[in-house]
């Protein structure tokens, strides 16, 4: 692997109610939004960043989202239209444990794995509000146990190859790939910054805002656990797309995913 590119693996769209993407402000009605994860391929290894949602989980406990997802749009079957497997992945990173990032964590027994040092005990014990965010806990034994959801670990998840390098703070995973810490979404929520060599780099907000709109209004997501962070997070994110001359792509924004390279296209 010599320069440094950017896969979007495409995982499928959710629907949630407007007055969820945009808190207070709307307007109501279905938004269906898409799901992507986040392949860097760097000369330090393969880092994937976030793992999507898992079909069967949203069936079972929030069918109201009305999950599509092909086999394509599974974590495997993303990775296999790139001719990649999953041991081929050597880093996980959460940028938060909400069900639609990590719901695909668990084919990743062997990876080194990382999320802010907030986020597993958040998961372990969320506050109220939280619940349906943090019930995806297959990621995780010691957040499955805590929780009385050992059901959901896949067989052969352990202790042992599901825990996590807490990080806090803005942390370089590689040279040019960079987590912002930008939390209010969730406790410990990570933005994520890639520098390539000849284009300008890009800024992925992920759901400190979830589309365009957000944060040009500032108006972050219904779902979050300190608003005040989250707007500030929102400021800080635009401030340093305009600094560094990034440009920004959103994590649930249709209108805008449909102009992002998928599949096997790549930036570079
Ligand atoms: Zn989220």
């Amino acid at each position: 692997m010599s320069d440094t590119k950017v896969y979007l693996l495409d995982g499928g769209t959710l629907v949630i109610d407007g007055y969820h993407v945009f808190w207070n402000r709307g307007p109501a009605g279905e938004i269906r939004f898409p799901v992507y994860s986040i392949l860097v391929e760097h000369k330090d290894g393969r880092f994937l960043i976030d793992t999507g949602f898992d079909y069967d989980h949203v069936m079972k406990v929030l069918a109201f989202e009305k999950p599509i997802q092909s086999k394509d749009q599974t974590i495997p079957g993303a990775l296999a239209l790139l001719g990649l497997e999953p041991k081929d992945i050597d880093v996980v990173v959460n940028s938060h444990f909400h069900f639609d990032h990590c719901g695909g964590n668990k084919y990743f027994p062997h990876a080194k794995k990382i999320c802010h040092k907030s986020e597993v005990p958040q998961a372990c014990n969320p506050e109220p509000f939280e619940h349906l965010g943090y019930s995806d806990l297959s990621f995780s034994a010691e957040a499955a146990e805590a929780r009385g959801a050992t059901a959901q670990l896949l067989p052969g998840t352990t202790r042992a190859n599901s825990t996590f390098e807490g990080i806090e703070g803005d942390v370089d995973l590689a040279k040019g790939v960079k987590l912002i810490f930008t939390p209010g979404h969730s406790v410990g929520h990570y933005s994520l910054m890639v520098d390539f060599p000849s284009r300008k780099p890009i800024l992925f907000t992920i759901d400190a805002a979830y589309t365009q709109k957000s944060l040009e209004t500032l108006c972050q997501a219904s779902f979050h656990i300190d608003p005040v962070a989250g707007v500030r997070s929102m400021r800080h994110v635009r401030k340093l797309a305009e600094d560094h001359g990034a440009e920004l792509m959103f994590s649930h924004d249709m209108e805008n995913f449909k102009t992002y390279k998928t599949g096997t296209q790549f930036y570079s």
